[in-house]
């Protein structure tokens, strides 16, 4: 089986709301999401998605995708999809760095081996594990009183698992983390989610006086070695997620103890065949994982829920769907929202692909 031709669509996915992150770090209305159809010389196809958070807000571009598969087509073409590691090296070759822009390679990769072998791709990366995927809420930051508000609205709605964004002053970090850890609705997990904003100083701050409260801290600091002197200044679990872009952040992470868990995005590392490497580390080792995308429809998010649904429920923490804070669902079929649960689709490949009616024609074709 070989790639003939590579079909390459831009859409614009408006936000339901605007997004800000605290400190007037980044605003946002809507996403720039790249779709990428591998077609096969035996009538097999697959898609992949790629879509950058707020398009800038990581080492990573909306437009760089395009432009980065413009460079990789002439090695794609007449590679067997099937051999995903294959793949990802002659990829790797022609253009290191960059995983973004081969993210939605890989995943059409594995949406083509699925439907190749009759297998859900969660059946390929490991197997389908028993039990649901949890859901996580992202709780813009707020007023504490209207933090909880959101949060107990989606608690009706079956989500156990939040994640509260913080990041402005100390006090104010401090009151939210207490108000809220306080009146969490019974059996639900808490996440302080800095996105990087603390500086040292103001994480260890924070966490030193809020040291009781049961709840993860994630990605306090911009880089490693800030977010890694948190660590060693404080008692909480930390989750490590927008500084984890390699298998070797990964290693160091472990090494240095730096962490319990990690978020996983697939498009941030490379696709789903770095991810899974990933991933088996966290397991054999010990780390809890949120497995989610960096953003996109609900093509982007199924790929995510594939390779968390086949990763034992005892280290796979959730997912978050950027699907639902988009105006627009192109997608048939993919992993849906079940309460504050979902699912990997068990049909084969990603049970998941865009309405041809909600495509307009590719922006570039490579054959
Ligand atoms: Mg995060």
């Amino acid at each position: 089986m070989k790639i003939v031709r590579i079909s390459v669509f831009a859409q614009t996915l408006p936000l339901r709301r605007p997004y800000e992150l605290q400190g007037g770090r980044l605003r946002f209305e809507e996403l720039d999401s790249t779709f990428i159809r591998l077609d096969t010389d035996e009538g097999v196809t697959g898609w992949g998605e790629g879509c950058p958070w707020g398009s800038t807000y990581l080492p990573a571009f909306a437009r760089g995708i395009r432009a980065g598969i413009e460079e990789l087509a002439p090695v794609l073409l007449g590679q067997d999809p099937r051999r995903t590691e294959v793949v990802n090296s002659a990829m790797d070759i022609a253009l290191p760095g960059h995983p973004y822009v081969k993210s939605p390679v890989d995943i059409a990769c594995w949406d083509i081996l699925g439907k190749a072998t009759g297998l859900p791709v969660c059946d390929l990366l490991g197997g389908r594990r028993p039990g649901a995927v949890a859901i996580q809420s992202s709780i813009p930051s707020d007023d504490p009183p209207e933090m909880l508000r959101t949060i107990e609205r989606y608690h009706a709605m079956g989500y156990t698992i939040h994640s509260a964004k913080v990041g402005s002053d100390v006090a104010s970090d401090i009151e939210r983390i207490e108000y809220l850890a306080e009146r969490m609705p019974p059996g639900c997990s808490l996440t302080i989610d800095a996105n990087r904003a603390w500086t040292p100083d103001r994480a260890i701050r924070v966490m030193r006086a809020t040291e009781a409260v049961d709840a993860y801290f994630e990605e306090p600091c911009d880089t490693y070695e800030e977010s890694f002197q948190v660590r060693r200044a404080t008692r909480q679990p930390i989750i490590l997620d927008e500084i984890i872009h390699t298998y070797g952040d990964l290693l160091r992470a472990h090494r240095d103890r730096a962490c319990e868990g990690i978020g996983l995005k697939p498009n941030r590392v490379g696709g789903l065949t770095k991810a899974r490497r990933i991933r088996d580390f966290c397991v054999q080792t010990g780390l809890i994982l949120n497995i989610e995308d960096t953003g996109g429809t609900a093509l982007a998010d199924t790929g995510a829920v594939h390779l968390a649904q086949s990763t034992p429920a005892r280290y796979r923490r959730g997912t978050w769907f950027c699907h639902e804070m988009i105006t627009v669902d192109p997608i048939i079929g993919g992993a849906r929202n079940l309460g504050g649960m979902t699912r990997a689709p068990a049909t084969p490949g990603l049970g998941a692909e865009p309405d041809p009616e909600f495509l307009a024609d590719p922006m570039a074709v490579y054959q």
